[in-house]
C-alpha cells in the first residue's frame, strides 16, 4: 500500500486517510461512533493515569499502599529477573527493585520476555497497584514501567505526567488511538492557524474559560493537572451551553407553532368511568394538560414523569378525552407490543364505557385488519389507536388527530422520533417516562418540554423491603432464596458485569488496565455455581445482554411461567416485563449499580399480592457505598432516592452513558450523547453552563444574529438537528 498523504485532509476527512487505519480498522473506530478526523478529536480520554505523582517506598508502606491505587514509584533494579513456571500456562518473572527509602517486590504473569528488558542498575518509573507481603515488603504486580532516558535528570521529570486513557473495542490499542488523535489534532486545530472558537468572548471572560484549541489539545495530552482541570472545565462548559440552546432553540421554534384550539370539556363522566379517587398529584398534572391543550395558543409538549405505578396511565387517558371530546382523533404509543397491549387492555374498556371506540395497531395485528383501521383513521371514524411504532408508518394517516401521545419515548429509535416529530408537527404532545429525575436536573435536561411530576403513590402500595448484607449473610440469603423458590414464588438475581471486549485491557505501555468491575465471565461462573453446587436440584435460568432478543424472550417466558424459578441476569430485565408472583430481588455488588438502578431493579418485585423484598449484597466498607445502600433501605420513592443519588454522586453521573442500560440515560439514547460533561461534578458550574445559554437565547431565540453562527453550527455539528 502507498504511504498515505497526509496533506489536504479537512476536519471532515474520514479517519481511513489517516496513516494506520485500515478501512479494516475504520471500522473497529466506526463501533466507537469515530469516522471522521473532527469525531476523533472529540474521543476524549475516559480517564487518564497520572504517573508523574511519585512517591517512595516508605510513603506508599505507610500510606496503606496507596489505598487501592495505583501508585508511582522510581525504582532501580536491584536483582537480574528470575523466570518460573509455577504451573502450566502460568510463568512468573520476578525481581526486587529499590529506591533510598526500600525495597520492592517486583512480579509480571506470563512476560517470559520481561527477563531481558530490565537491567541491574537500570532506573524506571514503575506505576500500579501494590501491597504489603505478609513479611511486610512492599509489592508490586504487572506494574506499567518506562525507563528513565539519558536526557531525565533522575527524577523521572522527562516522562510524561499524565497518560490518556481510552475507550476502545476489541482491536484497537490504546496507542493506535493516542497517535491517531494526535494527528487528527494537528488537522483540525493547524498549529499555524487560528481556529475560530464558537464561544463568545464575553462568556469566555465572564466564566473564566479557556479557548477551544487550548481546550482541545489539552484534554487529550495535558501537561500538568492544572492544565487538564483547565482544558475540561471548557469543554464542559461547552458541551452543556450548546446542548441548553438546543433546547432553548427547539422550544422556540415549538412555540412558533399554531395549535388546534381546543376547550375545556366537563371531566365528570370520565372521573366517573374510573373505579378510585385519583392522587392529588394526578389531579394537578391533569389540570396542567387541560392548561396546555385549552389556553395557550401553541401546541401541548409536556413531560409526565412518574416513578413506576404512580399511576400514569390514567392521566394520559384525560388529556386523550380532551381530545377526544373537541372532537379529535388521538393515538397512544408505545415502545414495545407488550407495553401497547397492555395500554389496550386497560384504556380500551375505559374509552367504550365513555363512548370511544379504540383500536390496537402493532406489528403482529393482521393485515385485514391493519388496512381496515388504517382506512378508519383516514377517514376520521376511528377516534382512538394504541399502537407501537407500526403507527408511524407513511400509510397511518389520521383525518384530525389532536394528541398523541409517547411512553417511554427515549426507547424509540432516532428515526422513529424524527418521523413522530414531523407526523405530529401541530398536535399537543405528552411524553410518559417512568425514570424518576430529580426536579433541579429535569429542569435542565428537559428545558424545551413542560413537566407534571407524579411523585405521589396511589394510596395502599406495599412497601418492598429492602436490605443490605454483605458475604457473611450468604448462606442464610441462600436459605431465604430457597424458601421463596419453595412458596412457588420466583427470584431475580442480578450481578453487575463489564461486557469485556469493549477494553483492550491495555494502557499505553502495553500493559492491563485495571478495571475492577466483575465481568461477564465471573457472571457466567456465578450462575453455574449456584445451579450446579447451590441450588443442584432447582432450574436455574441465565440472561445476559448479549443474547438474541428471541433468547431473552424463550428465557423470560419460562421464567414467568414458573418453569425456571430463579433467574441470573447481568442486566436490566426488560421494563414491561411483568411478574407478579416474584417476590425477591438478589443484587450481587450493590455498589457497582447507581442508586437509580437499584431502584428500578426493585421496581421489578412487589407487583403482586405477596410480600416481596430486595437484597443488596456488597462486601464493600466505603463509607459512601454503605451511606448509598443505606438510602436504598430507607426509602421507596425514587425521587428522594434520585436526589440523593445526585447529592452523592455529583450531576456528570446524570450525563453518563451507564454500561447497565437503566440509568438517566432518557436523552442520551436519543443520539445526544454527552461526550465529557459526565465529567461535571459541580452542580453551580452546570447552572452557569445553563443560564450563560439563556442569556443568549434571551437576545436571539432562534441563533439568526450573525455573531452566534458559529455557536449555532456547533451546536448542530454536536447535537445535530434535534429531535427529541
Ligand atoms: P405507571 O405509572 O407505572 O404507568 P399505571 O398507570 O400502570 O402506573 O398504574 C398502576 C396501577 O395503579 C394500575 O393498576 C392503576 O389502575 C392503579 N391506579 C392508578 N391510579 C390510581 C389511584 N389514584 N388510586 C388507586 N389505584 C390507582
Ligand atoms: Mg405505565
Amino acid at each position: 500500500m502507498p504511504p498515505k498523504k497526509t496533506t489536504n485532509l479537512t476536519p471532515e476527512s474520514p479517519i481511513t486517510a489517516l496513516p494506520g487505519i485500515s478501512e479494516t480498522r475504520g471500522a473497529l473506530f466506526a463501533k466507537l461512533g469515530i469516522e471522521t478526523l473532527a469525531d476523533l478529536c472529540r474521543h476524549y480520554p475516559r480517564t487518564y493515569e497520572i504517573r508523574g505523582k511519585m512517591t517512595t517506598v516508605a510513603d506508599a508502606l505507610s500510606d496503606g499502599c496507596g489505598h487501592g491505587e495505583p501508585v508511582s514509584l522510581l525504582l532501580t533494579v536491584g536483582t537480574q529477573p528470575k523466570v518460573t513456571t509455577i504451573r502450566r500456562g502460568m510463568v512468573l518473572t520476578r525481581f526486587t527493585a529499590f529506591d533510598e527509602t526500600g525495597t520492592v517486590q517486583i512480579t509480571y504473569f506470563n512476560q517470559p520476555y520481561l527477563r531481558d528488558a530490565f537491567a541491574v542498575g537500570s532506573t524506571y518509573r514503575f506505576f500500579g497497584r501494590c501491597e504489603k507481603t505478609t513479611g511486610g515488603r512492599l509489592s508490586m504486580t504487572s506494574p506499567k514501567h518506562e525507563m528513565l532516558g539519558a536526557s531525565d535528570p533522575g527524577d523521572g521529570s522527562s516522562l510524561p505526567s499524565i497518560y490518556p486513557i481510552y475507550r476502545v473495542t476489541a482491536g484497537l490499542t490504546q496507542k493506535l488511538i493516542a497517535q491517531s488523535v494526535e494527528r487528527a489534532l494537528a488537522v483540525v486545530y493547524p498549529p499555524d492557524r487560528n481556529t475560530p472558537d464558537p464561544l463568545p468572548t464575553s462568556v469566555l471572560t465572564e466564566h473564566n474559560l479557556c479557548g477551544r484549541r487550548y481546550a482541545a489539545v489539552n484534554i487529550h495530552m495535558p501537561e500538568n493537572e492544572a492544565v487538564l482541570d483547565a482544558a475540561r472545565k471548557r469543554l464542559i462548559f461547552e458541551e452543556l451551553l450548546l446542548f441548553a440552546l438546543g433546547l432553548r432553540l427547539r422550544k422556540s421554534m415549538k412555540e412558533q407553532r399554531t395549535a388546534i384550539p381546543m376547550t375545556a370539556p366537563d371531566m365528570t363522566p370520565f372521573y366517573a368511568a374510573l373505579p378510585y379517587a385519583l392522587t392529588g398529584a394526578q389531579t394537578r398534572s391533569i389540570g396542567e394538560f387541560l392548561h396546555d391543550m385549552t389556553e395557550k395558543p401553541s401546541p401541548m409538549n409536556r413531560l409526565l414523569s412518574g416513578d413506576v405505578g404512580s399511576g400514569k396511565t390514567v392521566c394520559a387517558a384525560a388529556a386523550l378525552y380532551i381530545a377526544l371530546q373537541n372532537g379529535c382523533q388521538a393515538a397512544l404509543m408505545a415502545p414495545t407490543e407488550i407495553l401497547a397491549t397492555q395500554h389496550y387492555e386497560d384504556l380500551a374498556p375505559l374509552f367504550e364505557t365513555l363512548g370511544y371506540d379504540c383500536a390496537l395497531l402493532v406489528g403482529s395485528t393482521k393485515a385485514k385488519e391493519k388496512t381496515a383501521i388504517k382506512a378508519r383513521l383516514a377517514d376520521g371514524t376511528l377516534p382512538l389507536v394504541i399502537g407501537t411504532h407500526a403507527l408511524l408508518e407513511d400509510n397511518v394517516v389520521f383525518a384530525n388527530c389532536g394528541l398523541v401521545i409517547t411512553d417511554e419515548q427515549h426507547r424509540f429509535g432516532v428515526g422513529q422520533r424524527a418521523a413522530l416529530a414531523k407526523k405530529a408537527e401541530n398536535v399537543h404532545t405528552l411524553i410518559m417516562s417512568a425514570t424518576p429525575i430529580p426536579r433541579t436536573m429535569a429542569l435542565m435536561l428537559f428545558g424545551d418540554l413542560e413537566m407534571s411530576i407524579l411523585d405521589e403513590m396511589p394510596p395502599g402500595r406495599q412497601k418492598v423491603s429492602t436490605f443490605a448484607v454483605d458475604e457473611s449473610y450468604r448462606e442464610r440469603l441462600n436459605g431465604f432464596i430457597r424458601k421463596q423458590v419453595e412458596e412457588g414464588h420466583q427470584v431475580y438475581i442480578v450481578c453487575p458485569a463489564i461486557d469485556e471486549t469493549e477494553d483492550d485491557g491495555e494502557g499505553l505501555g502495553g500493559e492491563t488496565v485495571q478495571d475492577d468491575r466483575p465481568t461477564m465471565k465471573a457472571a457466567v461462573a456465578y450462575a453455574k455455581t449456584l445451579s450446579e453446587n447451590v441450588f443442584p436440584d432447582l432450574p436455574v435460568g441465565f440472561l445476559h445482554g448479549k443474547m438474541k432478543p428471541a433468547e431473552k424472550d424463550a428465557i423470560m417466558h419460562r421464567f414467568s411461567s414458573g418453569e425456571l424459578p430463579i433467574l441470573v441476569s447481568t442486566t436490566v430485565i426488560e421494563v414491561g416485563v411483568n411478574v407478579p408472583t416474584a417476590t425477591l430481588m438478589v443484587v450481587e455488588n450493590a455498589e457497582y449499580f447507581g442508586l437509580s438502578q437499584l431502584h428500578q431493579l426493585r421496581g421489578r418485585v412487589g407487583r403482586g399480592r405477596d410480600k416481596s423484598w430486595c437484597i443488596l449484597v456488597s462486601d464493600n466498607k466505603g463509607e459512601t457505598a454503605k451511606q448509598r445502600l443505606e438510602i436504598m433501605c430507607k426509602t421507596n420513592n425514587g425521587y428522594e432516592i434520585a436526589e440523593k443519588d445526585l447529592e452523592l454522586r455529583g450531576p456528570g453521573d446524570f450525563f453518563a452513558a451507564n454500561p447497565g442500560g437503566v440509568s438517566y440515560d432518557v436523552r442520551q439514547s436519543g443520539g445526544l450523547r454527552f461526550a465529557i460533561a459526565s465529567f461535571c461534578d459541580d452542580m453551580e458550574f452546570l447552572r452557569n453552563a445553563f443560564s450563560a445559554a439563556d442569556e443568549i437565547a434571551a437576545f436571539d431565540p432562534l441563533l439568526q444574529k450573525p455573531e452566534n453562527t458559529l455557536l449555532r453550527e456547533a451546536m448542530e455539528s454536536r447535537f445535530g438537528v434535534v429531535v427529541l
